[in-house]
């Protein structure tokens, strides 16, 4: 069986302070795309690749400066764009992202750097066909990374969070939806699920005949 892709790909970008629910729902929607049989690629930031892990060990050394950290974030997100979201995309799949530039432009921006600065260094990254942006209170984000069994990192105290959930909350992105992730897992998944398949909706185009069954299952009970 092929898969179903859509002409220029859907990028889905997942934010939201620590202890929000970004991965377990990236995770969530890979899962329900794929069982619908959606070509997803699914990957976060920092990446796993040489500046993003230099960007981790250095992390564990103390704390870079603001702006290390930005040159090392950058350069992580344009080899990011380059070799893996622009060839996801131009395959035509649904490219879901765990943290991208607007979790700079919060951290960065929260550690004191200007937020128009940081978004200008950014205006080489594609911008996301929709910004699913998690919003919960950062008492309950740091609840959560508890009971997950980490141990909060310098970023994770509650007036660091505070001023990052704002500036998420300030971006203008046009394709930004703000979803009460204080809400249950399942409840989180189904609100994110039925606002990327609107998108999905929206950016179809030119859909292949045969692909047009599939995409009605895929639709149904979320187009109301
Ligand atoms: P993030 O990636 O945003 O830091 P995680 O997805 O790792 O957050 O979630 C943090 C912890 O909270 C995990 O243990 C996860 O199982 C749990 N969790 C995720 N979403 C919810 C939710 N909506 N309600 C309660 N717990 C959640
Ligand atoms: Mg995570």
């Amino acid at each position: 069986m092929t898969s179903i892709t859509i002409p220029g790909g859907l990028l889905v970008a997942i934010e939201g302070i620590d202890g929000a629910g970004k991965s377990t729902l990236a995770k969530g929607l890979t899962e329900r795309l794929r069982a619908h049989g959606v070509a997803v690629s699914t990957s976060k930031e920092p990446t796993n690749g040489p500046w993003g892990t230099k960007l981790r060990q250095s992390a564990e050394s103390g704390r870079l400066s603001p702006e290390q950290e930005v040159e090392y974030l950058l350069a992580d997100r344009r080899d990011h764009v380059e070799q893996f979201i622009e060839p996801a995309l131009q395959r035509g799949e649904v490219v879901i992202l765990d943290r991208y530039f607007p979790s700079m432009v919060a951290y960065q921006g929260a550690a004191g750097l200007p937020v128009e600065d940081l978004s200008k260094a950014n205006d080489f990254a594609p911008r996301p066909h929709l910004m699913l942006l998690l919003d919960v209170e950062p008492a309950t984000g740091l609840e959560r990374i508890r009971a997950r069994g980490d141990r909060p990192n310098h970023f994770e105290n509650e007036d660091n969070l505070a001023l990052c959930r704002q500036i998420f909350l300030g971006m203008p992105e046009r394709t930004k939806c703000v979803i009460d992730a204080s809400k249950s897992e399942a409840d989180v998944l189904e609100d994110s699920y039925a606002l990327l398949i609107r998108q999905f909706a929206q950016n179809i185009g030119g859909l292949s005949l045969e692909n047009i069954g599939k995409v009605g299952a895929l639709m149904e009970g979320h187009l109301s």
